[in-house]
C-alpha cells in the first residue's frame, strides 16, 4: 500500500437508497477495475475478454465493508477504496458510522425518479458529516429517465449547489452518450462492458445548450479563488485545468456537487464517473486532520494523515468472515499500523495485539504487512475491539471522536425452533451485536426470554434473516414491543429511614433526598449535597447504587426511568449498624416511594415520518396518521407528488409499510427517524399497563 502516494488514494462510499442502481454501479466500477487489473497482467485482449465473460457470468460480489480496488487514468494508478454504505433508513447508524471513515461519495440517483425520499434521508446524514459528493444520474435508458428533470429536483429538495458537469447525448432508449462540458468533448462506451471510453465527434446540435449549462458551471467554478473571479468578471478565458482545479476545491469545500449521468445496467457512464472521484473528490490529504482527545485529560489533539505521526485507527466495522474468523476493519489515521505489533484499545483499556492485516478485493484478498496513515484495510485477531473504537500508538494515547449510538427503540423476544439451536442463537446474537452497537441482546429476569433490541421494525426482520441464512438459525420471534421509558413530572422529597434489628448486628441507613424531573434526554443525575458528615462518604456511594437498580424498573409499569435528577440533601446514620447495604437500600425504597409522589407517566418513542404520495391518495394518507395518534406537521410539494410530515408514536408504525402500500396502490413512499420520546396519553397508558400486569 505504501508504494502508492496519498493523494492518489481515494475513500470512497457509494450512497443511494435501495433500487436506484447501487449494487449495478458498484459492480461495474469492481469489473472495470478488476479489467484495469488484470490488463497490467495478462497484456492480451483475448483473455481479458475471457476473463470479462467468466466474471460476468459468475457475478461479482461485494460483501465486503471494504473492498480496495486501481484504477488507472492518464496513466497514473490510483488506489480506490470502495466503502460499503447501506442503504436503508432503518440502518441509519450503520450508513452514519461508514460515512465517518470515508473522504467523498458518489450519489447515485434514478434518473427517472429525480431526487427520491429516500434519498433525502441518506443526502442528509452524508451533509451531517460534511462528505464532498459527486452525483451519478443513472438509469437514463429507463422510460421517463430525464437528467434536467433529475437536475431540478437535486437543486429543489437535496441541494442547489448541484451542476452538471456532463449531459447526456440522446435520452430513454436513444441515449447513447455523454458529454463533458469540461473539455467540451462528446463519449460513448464500448468494449464488453462499456469499459471503453470512446470520444465521438461532438453533437452540434447540442453545442448551444451544452454552451448555456457550462456556462452556468463556469460561472459558479469562479466562486473558488479571487483570481478565477476577476480572470471571469474580466471576460478572460478559464482554462480547463484552472476549471478543473476549481471544481475540485469547491467539491472538497461540500460547496458544489458535480453531476453525471448515464445507465450502469446498459454499460454507460461508470468509468467516467470514476475519472470525476480521482479528479473532483479529496485524497485524505485534502480533508481536515482527524481530531481526537486525550483519555486522561480531555484535551484535544490532533492526528495528521501522515505515517510519522503516532499511530492512531478507527474500527469501523467488525464482520465475522468464513475463512480467517473476525474482521475488524480499520482506517488508519495517522502513523502506520503494522502486522504483528502491538495497539491499545483507550476505549476497553486494552493492549491489542495485530495479526494478519489484509486489503479486500472484489474476488479475492491480499495480505500486506501494514497499513500505512490514509489507508483502510481489515485487522484478523482483534479480540476486545468494538464497532467505533479507537486504535493507537501505546505511548501516545487518543480516543478519536466517539460515535455517538442511539438507543434501540424495538425489541422482540426470540426463540429457537429447536432446542439443539438454543446455544448456536446466543453464539449468533452475540457476533451481530459485535457487528452493530445499535443492536442488543438481553435476558428477561422474569420470563427467561432472549430479547434483542434495536432501531426498527425492519432492522429485526434483518437480523432474523441473517440468522437463517448466514448462521443456518431458525427461530421463533414474539411481536414487536416498544421500548417504553418512565420519568416523574414533579419535584418532590422523599425519605427512607432502613432499619431492622433481627438479633446480632442491625442495619441503619437513613436518607433524604429531593427529585426534580431533568431535561429530556439527560437520563439520570446523581447530586451529592451532604454537608457536614449527615451521612458519612463512603456511604454516598452506596445510595446512588440503590436508585440506580431502582431506576430500571419503573413505578408505573416496570420500564426504565429517565430524566431524572436526585439530589441527596440529609441523612443520619448509626456507628454500629450502618453499612453500605443498608444505605443502598435506603436509597432505592426512598427513590420509588418518591416516584411514586412525582406523578410518573409513560414516556414513548416518537418517530419522524416522511410519506410521499400521489395526491389523490392523500386524504386517506393524512387520514390514516391521525388513525395513528400522529399530528401533522408539514405539508407540501415534491413535483407532482405532496409529501406529509408527521410525528406519530412508534407503538401505532407497526406494519405501516403495507398498509400505506395497500391504502395507494404501492405508489406511496415513507421514510421514518427517530425523533424524542413523549409523554403517552392516559388511555393508552392505561391499556400497556394492564398488558404488563397480565404477563
Ligand atoms: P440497489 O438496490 O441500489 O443496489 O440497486 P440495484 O443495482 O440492485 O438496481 C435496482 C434495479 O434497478 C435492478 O432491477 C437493476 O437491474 C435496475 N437498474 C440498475 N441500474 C439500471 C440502469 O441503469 N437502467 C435501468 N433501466 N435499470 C437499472
Amino acid at each position: 500500500m505504501a508504494s502508492i502516494s496519498l493523494d492518489k488514494v481515494r475513500n470512497i462510499g457509494i450512497i443511494a437508497h435501495i433500487d436506484a442502481g447501487k449494487t449495478t454501479t458498484t459492480e461495474r466500477v469492481l469489473l472495470y477495475t478488476g479489467i484495469t487489473h488484470k490488463i497490467g497482467e495478462v497484456h492480451n485482449g483475448e483473455a481479458t475478454m475471457d476473463w470479462m465473460e467468466q466474471e460476468k457470468e459468475r457475478g461479482i460480489t461485494i460483501t465486503s465493508a471494504a473492498t480496495t480496488c486501481f484504477w488507472k487514468k492518464d496513466n497514473i494508478k490510483y488506489n480506490i477504496n470502495i466503502i460499503d454504505t447501506p442503504g436503508h433508513v432503518d440502518f441509519t447508524m450503520e450508513v452514519e458510522r461508514s460515512l465517518r471513515v470515508l473522504d467523498g461519495g458518489v450519489t447515485v440517483i434514478d434518473a427517472s425518479q429525480g431526487a427520491e425520499p429516500q434519498t433525502e434521508t441518506v443526502w442528509r446524514q452524508a451533509d451531517k458529516y460534511e462528505v464532498p459528493r459527486i452525483i451519478f444520474a443513472n438509469k437514463l435508458d429507463k422510460t421517463g429517465g430525464d437528467f434536467y428533470m433529475s437536475i431540478a429536483s437535486v437543486r429543489e429538495r437535496l441541494s442547489p449547489k448541484a451542476y452538471a458537469i456532463q449531459l447526456p447525448i440522446g435520452s430513454e432508449s436513444e441515449f447513447s452518450g455523454v458529454i463533458d462540458l469540461v473539455q467540451m468533448k462528446a463519449f460513448t462506451f464500448e468494449g464488453t462492458a462499456g469499459e471503453k471510453v470512446v470520444e465521438i465527434p461532438f453533437p452540434e446540435d447540442m453545442r448551444a445548450k451544452a454552451e448555456q449549462y457550462r456556462e452556468e458551471l463556469v460561472e459558479k467554478v469562479a466562486e473558488a479563488s479571487d483570481e478565477l473571479m476577476s480572470k471571469y468578471l474580466e471576460g478572460e478565458e478559464i482554462t480547463i485545468p484552472e476549471l478543473k482545479a476549481g471544481i475540485r476545491k469547491l467539491t472538497s469545500n461540500v460547496e458544489l456537487f458535480p453531476m453525471l449521468c448515464g445507465t450502469a445496467l446498459q454499460n454507460m457512464g461508470v468509468p467516467l464517473v470514476l475519472d470525476a472521484a480521482i479528479d473532483y473528490l479529496p485524497s485524505p490529504l485534502d480533508v481536515p486532520p482527524m481530531e481526537g482527545m486525550d483519555p486522561k485529560t480531555n484535551e484535544v489533539l490532533i492526528r495528521r494523515a501522515d505515517e510519522k505521526e503516532p499511530t492512531s485507527a478507527l474500527a469501523f466495522k467488525i464482520m465475522a468472515d468464513p475463512y480467517v474468523g473476525r474482521l475488524t476493519f480499520v482506517r488508519v489515521y495517522s502513523g502506520v499500523l503494522e502486522s504483528g505489533s502491538y495497539v491499545y484499545n483507550p476505549v476497553s483499556r486494552k493492549k491489542e495485539r495485530v495479526g494478519r492485516l489484509l486489503q479486500m478485493h472484489a474476488n479475492n484478498r491480499t495480505e500486506v504487512s501494514s497499513i500505512p496513515a490514509g489507508h483502510i484495510g481489515a485487522v484478523v485477531g482483534l479480540k476486545s475491539t468494538k464497532t467505533g473504537e479507537t486504535l493507537c500508538d501505546e505511548d501516545n494515547h487518543i480516543v478519536l471522536e466517539s460515535m455517538e449510538f442511539p438507543e434501540p427503540v424495538i425489541s422482540l423476544s426470540i426463540e429457537p425452533k429447536t432446542k439443539p439451536d438454543q446455544e448456536k442463537l446466543g453464539l449468533s446474537l452475540s457476533k451481530l451485536s459485535e457487528e452493530d452497537p445499535t443492536f442488543r441482546v438481553r435476558t428477561d429476569d422474569e420470563t427467561g426470554q432472549t430479547v434483542i433490541s434495536g432501531m426498527g421494525e425492519l432492522h429485526l426482520d434483518i437480523i432474523v434473516d441473517r440468522l437463517r441464512r448466514e448462521f443456518k438459525v431458525e427461530a421463533n420471534v414474539g411481536a414487536p414491543q416498544v421500548a417504553y421509558r418512565e420519568t416523574i413530572q414533579k419535584e418532590v422529597r422523599t425519605e427512607e429511614k432502613y432499619s431492622k434489628q433481627t438479633g446480632g448486628r442491625g442495619q441503619y441507613g437513613h436518607v433524604v433526598m429531593n427529585m426534580i424531573p431533568g431535561e429530556p434526554g439527560t437520563g439520570y443525575e446523581f447530586i451529592n449535597s451532604i454537608k457536614g458528615g449527615s451521612i458519612p462518604n463512603e456511604y454516598i456511594p452506596a445510595v446512588d447504587k440503590g436508585i440506580k437498580e431502582a431506576i430500571t424498573k419503573g413505578v408505573v409499569a416496570g420500564f426504565p426511568m429517565v430524566d431524572i435528577k436526585v439530589e441527596l440533601i440529609d441523612g443520619t446514620y448509626h456507628d454500629v449498624d450502618s453499612s453500605e447495604f443498608a444505605f443502598k437500600a435506603a436509597g432505592s425504597i426512598a427513590f420509588q416511594k418518591g416516584a411514586r409522589a412525582a406523578s410518573p407517566v409513560l414516556l414513548e418513542p416518537i418517530m419522524a415520518v416522511e410519506s410521499v404520495t400521489p395526491e389523490e391518495y392523500m386524504g386517506d394518507v393524512m387520514g390514516d396518521i391521525s388513525s395513528r395518534r400522529g399530528s401533522i406537521e408539514k405539508m407540501g410539494d415534491r413535483g407532482t407528488a405532496k409529501t406529509i410530515i408527521a410525528k406519530v408514536p412508534l407503538a401505532s408504525m407497526f406494519g405501516y409499510a403495507t398498509d400505506l402500500r395497500s391504502m395507494t396502490q404501492g405508489r406511496a413512499s415513507f421514510s421514518m427517524t427517530f425523533s424524542h420520546y413523549d409523554k403517552v396519553p392516559n388511555s393508552v397508558a392505561e391499556k400497556i399497563k394492564e398488558e404488563r400486569g397480565q404477563k
